[in-house]
C-alpha cells in the first residue's frame, strides 16, 4: 500500500464484490427488503454517456447508504433495449438491430460493472429476451381481455423519419420524442389501450405522491381534466349538429359565432358549396404544414375561412355564422368551439374577420379597449336571458342545470388525456399478439402460446408506407391458427411501442428467477420457435393443445408483496408524462385485475427523486459540439472512485452540474489525500505511544469527526451529495491541520473506520482497500458494515446557528451553544444585543416573539 493506484485496486474488489455477493440479496429471506430502482436505461448504442453515469451513481449512493443502515437493499438492472431508439442506431451503423443489441449490451454491462454500482447481477433483464417479452405480449392480451384494448382507425401523430406512427405523449411540442423530426397527421388504423378509464384514478392519486412537484404537475395537466357543458346546435337547413365544449357557461349568452379544427370530419356533412369546399380544402393543407404545438400559441396567427353555413344558438335563438380556424385542434374538446368576444382569441379572430360580437359584461374602467375575460368568472351579466342583472359567480351551478333542463346541452368532464397508441410499424418490438381470422375477426394468441417470436428477417427497415416490415416475414410466419375456430389467420404484422415494454419491468426483477416467471416457456419457446421458423405444419400445429388457463401470472405473489412497490425510484424528470404515466397505469390495471392482491399501495413509485443534468464546460453536451464525455476515458485515468466523487460533488444531485476536467483532477488529488491520510494512520498505528484499536482519538479530532458523521448522514438522506462531500472536504482540512502541528495518528483504529464508511457510498473501491488495511483480519466488505453513528454527547457544547426574524423575514444569524439554544431569555437576549437587530427594531415597538427551541425567533415589531 503505497501509492494511490485505482488501476489495481479496483479490479480486485469488483472481483470480490460479485464472488461475495454483496449486492446481491436472497430475495425470498431478506427481512429488511428495501427496493432501490433507477429508471430503466437504454443505452445508445455507444454505451453510458456521462448523464447515464451520473444518474446512477447518485442512485447508488442512495442505495448503498441504505444497505450499510440495514436494510436489504434489492437494486436491479437492465436494459430497455427494443425500441426505435436502439433500431434507428442500428440502421445508421448499418447493422441488424438483433446483432446491434449483443453488441451494445455487451459493452452496457462491462461499463456498469467499471462503475462500481452495487447491482443484483442474478436478476437483470433485456426487454428482447423472449422470456421476458413472452409477458410484455401476456400484459397486451390481459388489457385486451379486460377491454382495455382496442383497434380503431383514427388520426394520430406520424413520424416521417422513423416512418411510424407516435402516440401523444411521444410527441414533445410538434416533433417526435427520439429523433426530433417535426410529426404529421395521418389517418390509420391502430391499436391503443385506453388509458383514459383511468384518468380520474392517475389524477387523484397525484396528491398522494412524494415526487417533484413539477413532475406531478405535467402530469395533472397533461391529463387536463376539465367540468363543463357540451352545447348542442342545429345547423340550419341539414340534419346535423355540432357539439361544443364550454368550461365558462357563465358566459354562453356572449357566443356569436362557432369555429371547427380544420381536419374535423364533421365539416364533410356541412355540404359546403363549392366556394366554400374550395377555401376549406386549401385552408386545410396550409394548418396541416403547422405543428400543433405552433397552433396553441398565444402569438401564433389566428386563420380561419368561413363554411357559409350558419347554427341556431340554443341561447338567443339567433344564427351563428360557422368558421374555420387554425386555432381549434381536434383532440381538444371536441373540436368544435363556441366564440365569444370575452375570450381574447375569439376577439382578435372577430376583429380580423370582422364578425359580429355582443358583451355581456361591462368593460372594466381601468381597461376600456378590452372585454372582460371569462376565465375570471366574475361580474354582472346584461344581455343573458333571464339570467341578466345576476352575478356570475352566483350562476355558475343554476345555468348548468337549466342548460340541462332546457335540453340545450348536457354536463360533461372532459380530459387532454387520450388513449395510449400502442402499435408501431416498426421491426424491433415484442410483434403484438393478435391474430385476425377471416371468420372471427381479430383474436388475442392463447397465452400458452406466447411469445410470438420476432422472426428473423433480413430486411427490417422501416417502409414508409405505413405497413409494418413484419409483413415480409415467411408465411410460415405471418400464417398461424385461428385460437377460435382453428382455420388459418393472419398475424398483427405490427410491434408494440417501447414504452409497453419498460411499463412494468419493475414488477419483473424480484420475479425472474420465479417459477411463476419461468413456467412451461422453455417448452413452449420450442413449439413456438418451430412455429415461428416454418418448419412445422398448420394441420400439426393444430392438433397441440392450446388450453387456456387464466390464472397464470408472471409474478410470485409473496415475493412481489414482498418487494413491491419500489421504494425509491430514482431518475430523470424527461419521461414526465411517458413512462411515469405509463407505468401507473399499468400498475392500476394489474391490481385491478387481481394480480397484486395483498399490496396496498395504489401506486408503483411512492416515491420519486429526480436528479438534474450535466453538462461540460458550461454548454449542453452534444455530440455536434464534441463536448461530451466519455466516462471510460476518465475512469482509465483517474478511476472510477474519482469520477464518482466528481460528479456527486459538482451540484446539488436535483440540479446537476458542470463537469471541468480541472474539477476531475482535483478530486483525484483529494483521493490521494485521503490514501496518504489512512497510509499513515495505518502505519503508525500498533507502533508504541501510538493510538490502536481501544484508544481514544484526538479530542477535537473527535469532535470535527462527530459533526461529519451528523452531517454527512443527514445530508445524504436527503440526496445532498455535494454538501456531504464537501463536510468531508472540511474534516480532511482539519485532520491534516493537526498532523501538520506534528500530532501523528491522532485516530484511534475505531474512528478511523467510522471516517472511512463516511466515505464507502461515494467511493466503494478506494474505501474496501482502505477498510481491509485498517480490519486485516474481516472477511467481509466495508459495503456490509454499519453506517457509523455520532456521539450527540460530544456534540452537545456544539455552537447552533439561530436565524433571527423580524416580522418574518431573517435579518441575523446569532450564534449560541446548544443550552442557550434552547433558552428564549437567553436567545433573545441575545438578538437585541445584535448590531443589526437593533438597526431593524430601533424605535419601533416588540408586540410579540415568537421562539421555536434551538431553532428560530421571530420578532413581530411596527
Ligand atoms: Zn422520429
Ligand atoms: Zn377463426
Amino acid at each position: 500500500m503505497d501509492i494511490y493506484d485505482p488501476k489495481t485496486i479496483e479490479p480486485r474488489w469488483r472481483q470480490f464484490w460479485l464472488d461475495k455477493k454483496v449486492y446481491q440479496p436472497d430475495l425470498a429471506v431478506a427481512k429488511k427488503p428495501y427496493y432501490n430502482l433507477m429508471m430503466f436505461p437504454y443505452p445508445s448504442a455507444e454505451g453510458l454517456h456521462v448523464g447515464n453515469m451520473y444518474a446512477f451513481t447518485g442512485a447508488d449512493v442512495h442505495g448503498r447508504f441504505k444497505r450499510m443502515q440495514g436494510f436489504d437493499v434489492f437494486q436491479p438492472i437492465g436494459l430497455d433495449g427494443f425500441g426505435i431508439h436502439s433500431e434507428n442506431y442500428a440502421i445508421k451503423v448499418g447493422r441488424h438491430p438483433k446483432e446491434h443489441a449483443k453488441i451494445s449490451e455487451k459493452h452496457f454491462y462491462e461499463q456498469l460493472h467499471m462503475i462500481g454500482d452495487g447491482f443484483a447481477w442474478d436478476q437483470k433483464l433485456e426487454t428482447y429476451d423472449p422470456e421476458y417479452y413472452r409477458w410484455t405480449q401476456w400484459l397486451f392480451v390481459q388489457m385486451y381481455k379486460h377491454n382495455l384494448a382496442y383497434r380503431k382507425k383514427a388520426m394520430v401523430n406520424w413520424c416521417p423519419s422513423c416512418k411510424t406512427v407516435l402516440s401523444d405523449e411521444q410527441v414533445e411540442g410538434g416533433v417526435c420524442e427520439r429523433c426530433k423530426t417535426a410529426t404529421t397527421r395521418k389517418e390509420t388504423e391502430q391499436w391503443f389501450f385506453k388509458i383514459t378509464a383511468y384518468a380520474d384514478q392517475l389524477l387523484n392519486n397525484i396528491p398522494k405522491l412524494n415526487w417533484p412537484k413539477k413532475i406531478t404537475i405535467a402530469q395533472q395537466n397533461w391529463i387536463g381534466k376539465k367540468e363543463g357543458v357540451i352545447i348542442h346546435h342545429k345547423v340550419n337547413g341539414l340534419k346535423v349538429t355540432l357539439d361544443a365544449f364550454s368550461a365558462y357557461p357563465a358566459w354562453l349568452f356572449a357566443d356569436t359565432f362557432l369555429v371547427i379544427a380544420p381536419d374535423h370530419p364533421i365539416i364533410e356533412d356541412l355540404q359546403l358549396e363549392d366556394k366554400y369546399y374550395k377555401d376549406y380544402k386549401g385552408f386545410l393543407n396550409e394548418t396541416k404544414k403547422i405543428t400543433v404545438e405552433a397552433r396553441q400559441a398565444d402569438k401564433f396567427e389566428k386563420k380561419g375561412v368561413f363554411t357559409g353555413r350558419y347554427v341556431r344558438d340554443p341561447f338567443t335563438g339567433g344564427d351563428m355564422p360557422i368558421w374555420l380556424a387554425n386555432f381549434a385542434l381536434l383532440d381538444v374538446g371536441t373540436g368544435i368551439i363556441r366564440c365569444s368576444s370575452h375570450d381574447p382569441r375569439d376577439y382578435e379572430f372577430a376583429k380580423k374577420y370582422d364578425i359580429s360580437l355582443r358583451e355581456i359584461v361591462e368593460r372594466n374602467k381601468e381597461e376600456p379597449d378590452k372585454p372582460i375575460h371569462a376565465h375570471i368568472n366574475k361580474g354582472t351579466l346584461k344581455n343573458s336571458g333571464e339570467f341578466t342583472g345576476r352575478n356570475v359567480e352566483d350562476i355558475l351551478e343554476e345555468i348548468v342545470e337549466w342548460i340541462v333542463e332546457k335540453k340545450i346541452g348536457k354536463r360533461v368532464t372532459t380530459y387532454h388525456l387520450r388513449d395510449w397508441l400502442i402499435s408501431r410499424q416498426r421491426y424491433w418490438g415484442p410483434p403484438i399478439p393478435m391474430v385476425n381470422c377471416p371468420k372471427c375477426g381479430w383474436n388475442p394468441m392463447p397465452e400458452d402460446q406466447l411469445p410470438v417470436l420476432l422472426p428473423d428477417i433480413k430486411d427490417f427497415k422501416p417502409t414508409g408506407d405505413g405497413l409494418s416490415p413484419l409483413q415480409k416475414a415467411p408465411k410460415s410466419w405471418l400464417e398461424t391458427v385461428c385460437p377460435k375456430c382453428g382455420g388459418v389467420a393472419k398475424r398483427e404484422t405490427d410491434v408494440s411501442d417501447t414504452f409497453l415494454d419498460s411499463s412494468w419491468y419493475f414488477l419483473a426483477y424480484p420475479n425472474l428467477k420465479t417459477k411463476e416467471f419461468r413456467h412451461s416457456s422453455l417448452r413452449g419457446a420450442q413449439r413456438r420457435g418451430n412455429l415461428a421458423e416454418g418448419n412445422i405444419d398448420i394441420a400439426k400445429a393444430r392438433s397441440l393443445d392450446f388450453a387456456r388457463d387464466d390464472s397464470k401470472s408472471p409474478f410470485n405473489l409473496e415475493l412481489t408483496k414482498k418487494w413491491l412497490p419500489v421504494n425509491a425510484y430514482i431518475g430523470g424528470a424527461e419521461h414526465a408524462v411517458l413512462h411515469l404515466l405509463y407505468a401507473r397505469f399499468v400498475w392500476m390495471c394489474f391490481k385491478d385485475w387481481g394480480y397484486l392482491s395483498g399490496i396496498d399501495s395504489p401506486e408503483p413509485f411512492p416515491s420519486l427523486f429526480s436528479h438534474g443534468l450535466i453538462i461540460k464546460d458550461g454548454a449542453k453536451m452534444s455530440k455536434s459540439r464534441g463536448n461530451v464525455v466519455n466516462p471510460d476515458e476518465y475512469i482509465n485515468r483517474y478511476g472510477a472512485d474519482a469520477l464518482r466523487m466528481y460528479l456527486m460533488f459538482l451540484g446539488s444531485y436535483d440540479q446537476g452540474g458542470d463537469f471541468r476536467d480541472t474539477g476531475m483532477v482535483g478530486m483525484y488529488r483529494f483521493l490521494e489525500r485521503i490514501w496518504r491520510a489512512f497510509q499513515k494512520q495505518i502505519k503508525t498505528s500498533g507502533k508504541a505511544g501510538s493510538r490502536s484499536a481501544g484508544q481514544n482519538s484526538d479530542k477535537e479530532i473527535e469532535r470535527i469527526l462527530n459533526k461529519t458523521i451528523k452531517k454527512v448522514t443527514e445530508d445524504i438522506a436527503k440526496f445532498k451529495y455535494n454538501t456531504a462531500i464537501a463536510s468531508l472536504m472540511e474534516f480532511m482540512n482539519a485532520y491534516e491541520e493537526r498532523v501538520s502541528d506534528g500530532k501523528e495518528n491522532i485516530l484511534s483504529t475505531d474512528d478511523a473506520g467510522k471516517l472511512i464508511k463516511l466515505f464507502a457510498p461515494f467511493a466503494p473501491y478506494i474505501t474496501e482497500e482502505i477498510w481491509h488495511y485498517l480490519y486485516p483480519d474481516s472477511s467481509g466488505s466495508i459495503h456490509s458494515s454499519s453506517w457509523p453513528e455520532y456521539n450527540s454527547k460530544i456534540l452537545e457544547g456544539e455552537m447552533v446557528e439561530i436565524p433571527v426574524q423580524i416580522n418574518g423575514k431573517t435579518r441575523a444569524i446569532i450564534s449560541a451553544d446548544q443550552s442557550t439554544a434552547k433558552s428564549q431569555s437567553g436567545i433573545e437576549k441575545m438578538a437585541m444585543e445584535d448590531l443589526s437587530v437593533m438597526r431593524y427594531i430601533e424605535g419601533k415597538k416588540i408586540n410579540k416573539i415568537i421562539f421555536v427551541s434551538g431553532k428560530i425567533i421571530n420578532l413581530i415589531v411596527n
